[in-house]
């Protein structure tokens, strides 16, 4: 976890309260996984990029932001049979971000954001921050997967084709090589590009729709990595990086702008 100034873990506890208090408080919790991400990417790499995103946005903006440190496992059945992966049950993880969300929120912040970091969390990390909401009608709920906020920069970033920035693949790999390039084993990263049409499409990051279909990786790729994560560069990573960033600390500042409204 990153220990900067709008890390909630490096204050004290009346510095939580301070920030707490202020009119339209925002508070964020990432939420990652720990699994296997092939052989060259560090099992921790979604919750190493979502934590990353959430504090270099609220490097961004003087608006009153508290971040916790990530959730560092998720939902990764799919994943364990390569090894390396940690996974909880679907209701163990929404209990888990619920008792969070409910005590966090005994602070008094104006408003919760769930930034979640991996694809497989994507529907439950949604589905929580409809229930913490209905619990909490005087807090703005919401939840965010980080790598959507990349989508309008895609395709003048990549260089794979379509099914190429899958798990693993040219997104990932980039950003981890920015952020965190002695993680990466650079001459180990192989990936799966998709035959099938549809699974080239629902593997990407930036293309296709919301078909959800079940299987283990390892029906999918030998190495664990979905994608062309030797199409990588930490250059495309800063530039993404940078981008994401932006794009969440806008976020940041309209919520903590409709909440500031709200309370007048
Ligand atoms: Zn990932």
């Amino acid at each position: 976890m990153r220990l900067t100034d709008t890390a909630w873990a490096t204050r004290p506890y009346g510095a939580v309260l301070d920030l707490a208090s202020r009119d339209g408080s925002l508070l964020v919790v990432p939420v990652g996984s720990l699994e296997q991400h092939g052989y060259h990417l560090p099992t921790a790499t979604d919750t190493l990029l979502a934590d990353a995103v959430a504090h270099g946005a609220a490097e961004a903006t003087d608006a009153p932001v508290l971040i916790t440190p990530p959730v560092w496992t998720g939902l990764s059945p799919h994943h364990l049979p390569f090894g390396g992966t940690v996974s909880l049950e679907r209701e163990t993880l929404a209990t888990l971000l619920e008792g969070i969300a409910d005590t966090a929120l005994e602070n008094g912040f104006d408003a919760l954001l769930f930034l979640n970091g991996h694809g497989g969390n994507a529907a439950l990390v949604d589905a929580v921050a409809v229930s913490v909401g209905a619990d909490h009608p005087d807090v703005e709920v919401s939840a965010l997967t980080y790598f959507t906020l990349a989508a309008d920069i895609a395709d003048e970033v990549r260089d794979s084709d379509v099914g190429g920035t899958g798990h693993g693949g040219e997104f990932e790999t980039s950003l981890v090589l920015h952020l965190y390039p002695d993680l990466v084993d650079v001459d180990r990263a192989e990936g799966t590009m998709m035959d099938e049409p549809y699974d080239r499409v629902r593997q990407d990051l930036f293309v296709g729709g919301s078909m959800a279909v079940y299987r283990p990786f390892t029906a999918y790729t030998e190495s664990g990595a979905i994608g062309d994560p030797t199409l990588a560069t930490a250059e495309k990573g800063e530039r993404l990086f940078t981008h994401l960033c932006a794009e969440l600390a806008g976020l940041y500042e309209a919520i903590h702008g409709h909440t500031c409204e709200r309370d007048d």
